[in-house]
């Protein structure tokens, strides 16, 4: 059933996709563990779209900043999907979780919000890859160009293995070139980032002005790294 499912989540466009038994979020914060949402949940799948490498060699303000935000919408639309077809097709109940927003907590003073559950965390349990420095997944083949989606449901599943360290020892290249310094010890200052990086055109158009922890990054791509390709030297 499990591989089954996989095959499903992949198939309507996913390019990775892993499983994390509720066991694994044994120490997820007080309202933010996947059963806080759905009492029953014994299972949650974790899936990412990949962005295309060439979305990070360029000025990041309004190509990549538009499909990258494009991508949130096609991820809940695979668990969205999923969660239906998994109820046709399995005596079960799945719950989509919103990949980015909306969500409940926001800090106002300190513009920090978070996601109802830490999509990087559950990736983490659900064997994708791990938590980079620069507080991004890293994962093996796609490196930190992901947008990370998940479903819940009350299906027994096991886990799939978790993934090593893939961060370079001794590198700090996105706290380093981080233009406002808003990166420490794994974690983001939200505040400092986002009125680094979000924006708007004279017409109104959003924009993304700064995507540095993700190009400066070696493991940009995974095994397939931007420098080798001749792109992402931003
Ligand atoms: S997006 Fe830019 S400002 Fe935000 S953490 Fe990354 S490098 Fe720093
Ligand atoms: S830039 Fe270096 S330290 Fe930062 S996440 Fe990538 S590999 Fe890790």
């Amino acid at each position: 059933m499990k591989e089954k499912i996989r095959t499903l989540v992949l198939s309507l466009g996913a390019d990775i996709c892993g499983f994390a038994h509720i066991d694994r979020f044994d120490n997820a914060p007080k309202g933010f563990n996947p059963a806080d949402i759905f009492p029953d949940c014994r299972s949650v799948i974790a899936f990412g779209i990949a962005l295309p490498k060439g979305l990070a060699g360029i000025n990041p303000r309004l190509v990549y900043g538009y499909f990258n935000s494009f991508t949130f919408p096609e991820t809940d639309k695979i668990a969205l999907q999923t969660a239906k077809r998994m109820e046709e097709d399995y005596p079960c109940t799945a719950v989509p979780v919103p990949c980015d927003s909306p969500y409940e907590y926001w800090d106002a003073e300190n513009m920090e919000g978070r996601g109802l559950i830490s999509m990087n965390h559950t990736a983490v349990a659900a064997g994708l890859g791990a938590i980079g420095k620069s507080s991004l997944l890293l994962n093996p083949r796609y490196g930190n160009m992901l947008t990370l989606g998940a479903l819940l449901t009350d299906l027994d599943l096991p886990s799939d293995p978790v993934s090593e360290n893939i961060c370079k020892d001794n590198c700090r290249k996105c706290m380093d070139n981080c233009p406002v310094g808003a990166i420490e010890n794994g974690r983001v200052n939200q505040k400092l980032c986002r009125n680094n990086t979000y924006g708007k055109t004279q017409r109104g158009f959003d924009t993304v002005d700064c995507n540095r922890c993700r190009t400066v990054c070696p493991m940009n791509y995974g095994d397939c790294k931007l420098s080798d390709s001749g792109i992402g030297s931003l």
